[in-house]
């Protein structure tokens, strides 16, 4: 996989280049709502540190980043308030998976049954 490009939109964002609704942001993470909503939730979790995916980001981010970032994962479904009746995390990883935009991103769905975890 290519390396990390820092003209991507989420890059972009991070540098306040391009304006996004804050639900979320301490020093490792920003999360912000998915502009095409997939689900009632829809939110995007990102790492502040460049990393194209989950394979750059766990070869490469300290584990406080590592941690820092699913642990901020965790305090936004706590925030939107889908803790209690659920939700579904996804990360997309290169081609197969469909991956458009270049820095990591974790998808958090909820605010509904979700259905089953993948079209075929
Ligand atoms: P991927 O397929 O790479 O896992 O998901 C990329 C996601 O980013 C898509 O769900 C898409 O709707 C979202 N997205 C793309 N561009 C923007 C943008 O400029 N702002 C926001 N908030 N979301 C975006």
């Amino acid at each position: 996989m290519a390396g990390y490009d820092d003209s991507n939109i989420f890059a972009r964002i991070l540098r306040g280049e391009i304006p996004v609704k804050k639900l979320y942001e301490d020093d490792y993470a920003l999360a912000f709502p998915d502009i095409n909503p997939q689900a009632p939730t829809h939110v995007l979790v990102i790492p502040k540190g460049a990393y194209v995916s989950m394979d750059d980001f766990t070869a490469k981010a300290s584990p406080a980043e590592i941690a820092g970032l699913f642990k901020a994962v965790a305090a936004v479904a706590r925030q939107l308030g889908v803790d209690a009746s659920g939700y579904r995390i996804l990360a997309n990883h290169g081609r197969d998976a469909g991956q458009e935009v270049m820095h990591l991103h974790i998808h958090l769905f909820g605010g509904g049954s979700l259905g089953p975890l993948l079209a075929r």
